[in-house]
């Protein structure tokens, strides 16, 4: 790739924002204080030249006056003062060399996030496991599609966000949308559903919101947040009602139906309508639509994910496509839209609190085996599973006394943030890696300024398992280092000279030989071949192997090849509307910021155009509150207060009010969110809790 730095020609990389990972070129300008400009990427398969807002403007984020070029440490009088890397460096490795000596190693955590790239992912688990030596490690990914990935492995024995080319969603019949709002989190995903009406397909989209993905849709399901699970079920009640069980696919590619059947016909369509507010005509509607088809698919996102029953609810979703025969075939299947850039290499490579690196199991000996000897350390020596993630913050400050964080802002993004800021200020030692003081890192004992996507070389897998290539186009500013030359910087302070190196292609060299046999196998993997093949798809054991752009045609990674029905149930959410707090609260994404606004929110074109957070709310529910347009609102969950501008839309529901969560402040929706866990994801109940709406008094 070149990875020589400052160069006039552009250099093929990828954005370095959402999981579609979008190809694009940046090319070395200067100018207006930013260092490169951005252009279009043609040939790149995925996204084809487009890119959304965020993508094209993120060559700002390469400003230095955008981002932190010097490390800083807290000083005496409680301040962050500017520090040089040796004493930046000195310290971090001192206060976790000193929380472990005093506490043991579990005192010791480790957070990591889902834009990092493969390799920082798998050099951070590494330094956890065999360098600090704890079990305290986990990562903003679990917020994002550990639902998703749990009710995979449970149905088809391996988790991969979509197991087929986002292409084929433009080649099927019939696509079902679950909680997605791709216009405005992905931009360029939205051709595939334009293609796919083009081409005579139909498309149902399930959002409480009227969104405008949901514009596109040949039926739009409208159910209350948090029901999604009785909706699967309900609807694929009626598939069995009408006879249109695939019973030859039942029998031959699958077990446990009968099982399942039971609390399928428990829920019959008028109960599944009083639950989820859909009408049944329209139930029945959908029904038809996905089963006339010849081929469908069923995409789901964060709206059914993130739920305290997130897991059993895309098990609902995965049984309907088994029970339809709409798995394991070309152009069928249920898949996930991963959000976060490297959302799913992130979780395969060790940076999660229960795996190894090629998705291995932590608890599987002989996985620790395998990568123990990679590692050239004792299996025993290796930990065991530790905390997820939001149990791994709330541990702050109690059993966990010092914390190394890369990659993340869970001041804005974790659910209960208050809480969860309380809980890092009551650290007793934090170290932030980050490209700008987010709202976390300035809670940070240490703030290391490190490099960012186009300033460094390394692979991310976007939401296909296309495993691709960033590559470095502009130098970075001086004064910053990689998250690579951190750890090795640190694993030498504490004793570990070797085995962290500093440059990406050595630790993606080790990277596939510990996951070679794994499940996410990167063996056959090299930066060469990603070049010259726009990405490869995994599993891909041997060089030359062509990689896996379709799973489970033939046979599912279970023992026994069948995917597993999961008998499932509807249940309520956590918390339910009541007298005192009658509404429901659901958050998300806007097209204009990403995430906790770490980086959108410092570029110019991205805050003019969403500048601050608002209450989304139908114009019925603002009358009833004598609340107009812009003015302040309160919302008030049992978790605290939070304060925005009302924003009136006929779009969404009458029950229920919806907030971005890309800003801090007092209208932080996260302060708002119910960390109620998903018992096999453990994924917080981001999507839906009961809150108190009144008229605030005019600022
Ligand atoms: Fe970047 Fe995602 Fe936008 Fe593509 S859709 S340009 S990857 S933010």
């Amino acid at each position: 790739d070149g990875g020589t730095g400052r160069t006039a020609e552009p250099v093929d990389t990828h954005c370095p924002y959402c999981a579609l990972q979008c190809g694009m070129r940046v090319r070395a300008s200067g100018g207006g204080g930013v260092p490169a400009e951005v252009l279009e990427r043609p040939a790149f398969p995925v996204n084809k030249g487009a890119l959304c807002g965020k993508g094209r403007t993120a060559a700002e984020l390469l400003a230095p006056a955008a981002r932190l070029t010097t490390p800083l440490v807290r000083g005496a009088d409680g301040a962050l003062r500017p520090a040089d890397w040796p004493e930046a460096l000195d310290r971090v490795a001192d206060g976790l060399r000193r929380t472990a000596a005093a506490h043991g190693a579990d005192a010791v955590g480790v957070f990591g996030g889902g834009g990092l790239t493969n390799e920082k992912a798998y050099a951070l688990g590494k330094f956890a496991r065999v360098v600090l030596r704890t079990s305290q490690i986990d990562y903003n990914g679990r917020f994002c599609m550990s639902s998703a990935a749990a009710a995979h492995q449970r149905a088809f024995g391996l988790d991969r966000g979509l197991p087929f080319p986002l292409a084929d969603v433009a080649r099927t019949g019939c696509v079902v949308l679950v909680g997605s709002n791709l216009a405005d989190t992905m931009p360029p995903a939205l051709r595939y559903l334009t293609e796919l009406r083009e081409n005579g397909g139909r498309l149902i989209v399930v959002d409480p919101r009227r969104t405008r993905t949901a514009e596109q849709a040949d039926l739009h399901l409208q159910p209350r947040p948090g029901t999604d699970l009785a909706l699967a079920l309900g609807l694929l009640h009626l598939v069995v009602a009408e006879g249109r069980v695939d019973e030859g696919f039942v029998a031959a590619r699958t077990t446990g139906w009968e099982r399942t059947l039971p609390g399928v016909m428990a829920h019959w369509p008028e109960l599944v309508e009083r639950i989820t507010g859909v009408p049944v005509p329209q139930l029945r509607e959908a029904v038809a639509m996905f089963c006339d088809a010849p081929e469908s698919m069923v995409l789901t996102a964060r709206g059914p994910e993130q739920q305290a029953k997130g897991t059993d609810t895309v098990s609902a979703w995965i049984n309907l496509c088994l029970a339809t025969g709409r798995s394991g075939r070309l152009l069928s299947g249920y898949g996930c839209l991963t959000g976060q850039g490297n959302g799913q290499g992130g979780r395969e490579h060790g940076q999660k609190a229960d795996q190894l690196p090629g998705y291995r199991k932590l608890d599987d000996p002989a996985a620790r085996a395998h990568v123990a000897a990679v590692w050239g350390v004792d299996p025993d020596d290796l930990p065991g599973p530790g905390r997820s993630a939001y149990e791994l913050l709330d541990a702050l400050g109690r059993d966990v006394r010092a914390l190394l964080l890369m990659g993340s802002n869970p001041v804005v993004s974790a659910p209960r943030a208050a809480h969860v800021a309380e809980r890092i200020e009551a650290l007793d030692f934090l170290a932030v890696c980050d490209v700008v003081l987010s709202e976390t890192a300035a809670l940070a004992d240490v703030v290391l300024p490190v490099t960012q996507w186009a300033e460094e070389t390394g692979t991310t897998t976007n939401l296909e398992g296309r495993v691709i290539l960033r590559r470095r186009a502009v130098d970075p500013p001086p004064g910053v280092r990689s998250d690579l030359e951190v750890l090795a910087g640190l694993a030498r302070r504490l004793g570990r000279p070797e085995g962290f190196p500093a440059d990406p292609e050595e630790v993606f060299a080790e990277l596939r030989r510990a996951s070679a046999g794994g499940p996410a196998d990167y063996a056959g993997i090299s930066y060469a071949r990603i070049a010259a093949e726009d990405g490869v798809f995994w599993p891909c054991p041997e060089p030359g192997s062509p990689g896996t752009p379709r799973l489970f045609l033939d046979r599912y990674a279970t023992p026994d090849g069948r995917a597993r029905f999961t008998p499932v149930q509807h249940r309520p959410s956590a918390e339910e509307p009541s007298a005192e707090y009658p509404y429901y609260l659901t958050t998300g994404r806007v097209l204009a910021q990403y995430q906790s606004g770490a980086q959108t929110r410092r570029v110019r074109e991205l805050n003019a155009a969403e500048p601050g957070p608002f209450v989304q709310l139908h114009p019925r529910l603002a009358a009833r509150l004598g609340v107009a347009e812009g003015e302040p609102l309160a919302v008030t969950s049992r978790r605290g207060r939070v304060v925005a501008p009302a924003r009136l839309s006929a779009a969404i529901r009458q029950d229920t009010v919806f907030m971005p969560f890309h800003w801090p402040g007092e209208g932080r929706a996260n302060t708002l969110t119910n960390p109620a866990l998903d018992p096999v994801s453990r994924m917080p109940e981001f999507k839906v809790c009961a809150v108190r709406l009144e008229r605030a008094a005019t600022p």
